[in-house]
């Protein structure tokens, strides 16, 4: 069985570059992130197409999708969500054909893609793998991050066909995943043996190129700490894995390789053959 991971940039959208970089002093993140006049950094929504060879076809999110009020385009700079649907044709493929959809976890820009504006589901005839955690705080998020959680994502799910998964394991065949709680509860980091190697998927764990350096973290990280624990372990097992690594937000680089030199982990950008 060969896997064929292909990155997608699904949509480009702005947030905060306060909210980003959380305690990073602006002096420092926007000499890579150059903020607009609003004070907003441009970011994507990446997403993987996971091809297999026995014609089953798997996302791995579903990022921003196209249920925005003109108000909500505004404010995220939000521009057409069109690349997954794009990159699906290219392969002779449309959402009808995509058989698994694996949320890493339920805030908008990662999930909210599974709707359609009129609310029907996008990938009508997959099956839905989402963490037991990550499903149930959703349903009841903390009131931190309960802007992240669109009701009609979480509403959307009971009708589909849902898998819920409990805890790290096998997701489907050659892809695993891994839990996280620092970002938010249950997200999950996926693993592709793929044919252009491993692949890691970390989602918001490590949102940009930039974040891979421990202590830049977003103030959208619910557990900062943690976050730092987690992102130190999964950097230590790219490395000894030699893992490409996939960045679910940076709008210029999709793929790096990291290793640690001197006192911190660096990245290294790396192309990802399609
Ligand atoms: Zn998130």
């Amino acid at each position: 069985m060969a896997l064929r991971v292909i990155p997608v940039v699904e949509s480009r959208f702005k947030l905060d570059g306060g909210a980003m970089f959380g305690v990073v002093p602006k002096t420092l993140w926007s000499r890579g992130a150059p903020a607009d006049d609003e004070n907003r950094v441009q970011l994507v929504c990446r997403v993987l197409v996971v091809v297999y060879d026995d014609g089953r076809l798997a996302v791995v999110d579903a990022g921003i999708g196209e249920s925005w009020s003109g108000k909500d385009r505004a404010i995220y700079r939000l521009e057409p969500a069109g690349g997954l649907s794009t990159a699906l044709a290219r392969l002779g493929r449309s959402s009808g054909d995509v058989t698994d959809v694996i949320l890493t976890h339920l805030h908008f820009d990662h999930a909210a893609g599974i709707v359609r504006p009129d609310g029907s589901l996008r990938f009508a005839r997959a099956t839905h793998h989402v963490q037991k955690a990550n499903l149930a705080y959703a349903r009841k998020p903390s009131a931190k991050d309960e802007a992240s959680y669109r009701p009609e994502t979480i509403e959307a799910l009971e009708g589909a066909r849902l898998r819920v998964l409990d805890g790290p394991g096998e997701v489907l065949p050659g892809i695993h995943a891994r839990l996280s709680n620092g970002h938010t509860k249950g997200l999950q980091v996926i693993s592709i043996d793929s044919t252009s190697g491993l692949i890691v998927f970390a989602s918001d764990l490590i949102p940009t190129r930039a974040h891979v350096h421990l202590p830049w973290l977003m103030a959208y990280d619910n557990h900062p700490l943690k976050v730092i624990a987690e992102k130190d372990a999964l950097f230590f097992h790219c490395a000894v894995e030699k893992a490409t690594l996939v960045l679910a937000h940076d709008p210029e680089v999709a793929a790096v390789r990291v290793g640690f030199q001197g006192d911190r982990w660096l990245a290294m950008a790396v192309d990802l053959p399609a």
